[in-house]
């Protein structure tokens, strides 16, 4: 018997269901993929396409070429958007470098863009409920441009800031706004579904006639696989979330965990996992964020293994079928397009 093992008497593993990839990352980084195979390296990517370490590393090894800013971009090369969504800005900015622009962001991130655009046009300021810096905030506020809509152009659409941005309750106390009866919210697609729903309460206990969102802005992937950790954590006296430090939705899965009292660590791979977690644990309880490859877990698993944990049992959960389309302008393009 190891060392680690005689401080760890009986450990099994409880795997969530579901984790890991979600539709939209998956598309992500097929269009990468496949931008790389139909007109070869490089192919630029502005800002991580996902939010996970190991597979913006995979990409760059077949030819990606990660940027922040367009202007890092040559004139006239390709570019890809991420997941997480871009401003009106962006793209024009885009367009007017003349660079062949491919969107890898995701089809529900882009139905919030859509929603701010109708919520703007009938007339009313937005709230947006995110994270500050997060950019796919930057992304669905910059849907709509300061001053964009001037009240003397539109009658009865003041010309305020047009979209504010609000974290938390207390932040909602401070709010200023041109007309609360002219007021709709959205929010970021990869929020805890538990402290949006307090930022929501705040927003309808403040403004009562705000205006929703005519369906859920929180993704299905976010929803199941928070399910899914409070479904597994009841049963764990430990829960590690397989995510990168800048993966929204996997830093809420450990907070979603953290708030069911259990004990929960995010770590970005098998290296990270520290033996001292596991003294005096019994069930530890295994998930990943919605940018995480399975890989990963698996590489978790088999460290928890040599640790001294025995049984995996791998938990039920919601089967999810959604596929997205891939960008129509990449399926048809030939690969002498674009550069
Ligand atoms: S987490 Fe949700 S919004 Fe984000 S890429 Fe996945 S499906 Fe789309």
């Amino acid at each position: 018997m190891t060392d680690s093992q005689s401080l760890i008497p009986s450990l099994d593993i409880l795997l969530a269901n579901p984790r890991g990839f979600c539709a939209g990352v998956d598309r992500a980084i097929i269009i990468v993929e496949q931008a790389l195979e139909k007109f070869g390296a490089p192919i630029y990517v502005r800002h991580e396409v996902v939010h996970n370490k190991f597979v913006v590393d995979e990409l760059r090894a077949k030819g990606a070429v990660f940027v922040e800013e367009l202007d890092e971009i040559p004139t006239g090369s390709t570019v890809i958007f991420s997941a997480h969504g871009v401003s009106k800005a962006v793209r024009a900015e885009a367009d007017a470098r003349g660079l062949t622009a491919y969107d890898a962001t995701c089809p529900l991130v882009t139905k919030v863009h859509i929603e701010v655009a109708k919520m703007r046009a009938a007339g009313m300021e937005i709230i947006m409920i995110g994270h500050k810096g997060h950019p796919e905030v930057e992304g669905t506020m910059g849907q709509v441009e300061a001053g964009q809509i001037e009240a003397d152009e539109i009658e009865g659409v003041p010309a305020g800031k047009g979209i504010y941005l609000v974290e938390t309750p207390h932040d909602v106390a401070s709010l200023t706004v041109m007309d609360p009866l002219k007021l709709a919210f959205v929010t970021q697609t990869t929020l805890s579904m538990d402290d949006a729903a307090l930022v929501i309460n705040a927003l309808k206990a403040r403004f009562p006639q705000i205006n929703a969102p005519k369906s859920d802005d929180i993704c299905y992937a976010t929803q199941n696989r928070q399910d899914a950790i409070k479904i597994m954590a009841k049963d764990c006296d430990l829960v590690i979330i397989v995510g990168s430090p800048n993966s929204s939705n996997s830093n809420r899965l450990r907070e979603v965990a953290e708030n069911q009292g259990i004990e929960a660590y995010m770590i970005d791979n098998a290296s990270f996992l520290k033996p001292e977690w596991l003294v005096g644990k019994h069930k530890i309880g295994v998930s990943a964020g919605a940018s995480a490859p399975e890989i990963l877990v698996k590489e978790v698993i088999t460290k928890l293994q040599q640790l001294g944990a025995n049984q995996v049992q791998e938990l039920q959960g919601v089967i999810e079928s959604v596929v997205f389309q891939l960008p129509r302008n990449l399926t048809s393009a030939s690969s002498s397009q674009a550069k």
